[in-house]
């Protein structure tokens, strides 16, 4: 039927507290921390598919005989809780501190809990790939079994939070004789039989319920049962615990790790956050573990040993030479991110209306002294990011073609457009294919625009710009017939169009048939808005047509509505 439940996903419900969408995701997520505050966070051990991953992965590293260690630091286990506020609370937050307009700050919640496009939100397989490879199977390996848990999800920072509140938890009874089983069964990390001592029950918010340590205790001293939160255990007597780093080290890592993520994240408009974040903790790792191979006398890594009595070995060698590549392209990402990041802000800072800019080749014109300036250095960046790029980023291409256009090189900027449109889909396609279009009837390359505009169409229909540039494409390409019928089909789905409804006055005009210009004229003028810029642009896409005498009638209201305000003259 083409519709299914929308995605059971707990990201979506960022799209339920930006914009009121009331998704299948947002549900789910209510429910499980919900659930979470009565029976603990079990979720993420029964019901998540990455730690299914980092499971999977984990029994593969020990049939290949190589037992996970885990990597513990004091203060990156605050990540996962830090982006869960970022991903939903920061959005609203933004919104109370910027609240400008009339806009509620929580927006009007509308029922989203169908969709058509299950695959919207998704990342391309060619993400997936490798964002499951990272945060499955290289964050089990470097991080221990539930790196990626513990260091990098957003979700667990929330369902770890829960956990503290809830009276569902591991217990205890005297059967237990400390032997320790427990503590050696739990892959995340859980200090089992020390805390069962200390407390009673499991305290720690990275227990997910598993219950492996139930089923191996031996004297069946384990269970799954309410009482008493961990919120309330005493505080006297905290269970010592052994760290990966020591504190000058911890502080290093947050470094690293914040800079790690910020070089990555949206990186080609390809790295989604979590995988970003992923990504930053085990450049964490790395880094901090080949500063030790530099300064220790001893180390090793799994069953390697990597260096002994001061000399560096083989697999050493190895080991800084992954590390090395691994930083080094971290090191790369920032560089392309850092010309990517400053292209965007210098594009958000062009206020310059497209129709404006498409009205005639060559408008700089309309740039001021400044604008100009911002437009070369934002063009600087993204080419400098996209000639030392590794793949091509899809959203910044269209956007330096744009700079290439304002800065009056139309000819290089339908060739970027072209090569956009290549890596583009849908939506984006449409649009990189609907300025290539415009761009080239400027140009007068007719035919090549007519094909643009043609693909355009077929990604996008709907989008009734492409079909009134389309009509004139052909109506310069001398198919006026043609033409008339592609205008006379974008009015029939707008009626408000006034260049299109302003064509087709023309061109009744240009076949002798003075009453129909007139109806299609009054139509125009009832959604003409009175501004010289408007009626300008109007003026000069009629004349480029041929069809003088309306042109004439805009540049005539153009200079009327604009006496005394700079009314544009013709160039
Ligand atoms: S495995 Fe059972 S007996 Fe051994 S320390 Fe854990 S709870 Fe106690
Ligand atoms: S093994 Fe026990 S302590 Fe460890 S996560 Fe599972 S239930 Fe929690």
């Amino acid at each position: 039927m083409s519709r299914t439940v929308s995605p059971i996903e707990p990201s979506e419900t960022m799209y339920t507290l930006q914009s009121g969408f009331v998704n299948a995701g947002f549900i789910f997520f209510s429910l499980a921390i919900l659930a979470t505050l009565i029976f603990g966070r079990f979720v993420c051990g029964w019901g998540c598919h990455i730690l299914a991953l980092q499971d999977f992965c984990g029994w593969l590293l020990k049939k290949m005989g190589l037992h996970p260690k885990p990597f513990r630091s004091r203060l990156l286990v605050y990540v996962p809780l830090a982006a869960a506020l970022y991903m939903f609370v920061w959005p609203v937050a933004y919104r109370l501190f910027t609240k400008l307009g009339p806009e509620p700050i929580i927006p009007r919640f509308t029922n989203h809990l169908v969709t058509t496009n299950f695959w919207a939100t998704f990342p391309s397989v060619a993400v997936a790939i490798p964002f499951l490879f990272i945060c499955g199977f290289v964050t089990v390996y470097f991080l221990g079994q539930k790196g990626f848990c513990t260091y990098a999800c957003p979700y667990g920072g929330f369902f770890g939070l829960a956990d503290k509140f809830s009276p569902g938890k591991i217990r205890v009874t005297p059967a237990c004789n400390q032997c320790g089983h427990c503590t050696a069964t739990c892959t995340s990390n859980v200090l089992v039989h020390a805390e069962v001592k200390q407390y009673g029950m499991v305290v720690d918010p990275g227990c997910m319920k598993c219950m492996d340590c139930v089923s191996v205790c031996p004297n069946d001293a384990l269970y799954f049962g309410l009482g008493k939160p961990s919120l309330l255990a005493p505080k006297s007597n905290v269970i010592k615990r052994h760290y990966s780093l020591t504190w000058p080290e911890e502080i290093v890592a947050v470094l690293v790790f914040l800079g790690s993520f910020l070089a990555v994240r949206g990186v080609y408009a390809l790295v989604p956050f979590l995988m970003a974040l992923g990504c930053a903790a085990v450049t964490t790792f790395l880094t901090l573990k080949t500063w030790r191979l530099l300064r220790a006398r001893e180390l090793s890594f799994y069953r390697f040993n990597l260096k002994s009595s001061g000399k560096i070995h083989k697999a050493g060698y190895a080991f800084a030479a992954f590390a090395c590549a691994w930083i080094g392209l971290n090191v790369h990402s920032g560089w392309v991110r850092y010309h990517e990041f400053f292209g965007n802000i210098a594009f958000n800072k062009v206020h310059l209306a497209d129709e404006l800019a498409l009205a005639q080749l060559d408008p700089t014109r309309w740039l001021s002294p400044e604008d100009r300036e911002n437009i070369v250095q934002g063009k600087e960046h993204y080419l400098a990011a996209s000639r030392t790029g590794l793949f091509v980023n899809s959203e910044a291409l269209p956007k330096l073609a744009w700079f290439q256009y304002l800065l009056g090189d139309a000819a290089q900027s339908v060739q970027t457009l072209h090569t956009a449109a290549a890596h583009q889909k849908d939506q984006n396609k449409a649009l990189s294919l609907y300025y290539r279009g415009a761009i080239l009837n400027r140009l007068g390359r007719y035919e090549e625009a007519l094909t643009a505009l043609d693909e355009a169409l077929a990604e996008r229909d709907d989008l009734i710009l492409a079909r009134q540039e389309k009509g004139e494409s052909l109506w310069l390409l001398g198919r006026k017939g043609e033409a008339v019928s592609i205008w006379t089909d974008a009015v029939r789905r707008n009626p408000r169009l006034a260049l299109a409804n302003n064509e087709l006055a023309g061109a009744a005009l240009a076949s002798g048939n003075r009453e129909e210009a007139d109806e299609y004229q009054q139509q125009a003028d009832k959604f003409t808005p009175n501004n010289p810029l408007y009626h300008w642009v109007l003026a000069r896409r009629l004349q480029d047509l041929g069809m003088s005498e309306l042109a004439e009638k805009h540049f005539e209201q153009a200079g009327q509505a604009g006496s005394g305000t700079g009314t544009p003259h013709e160039g």
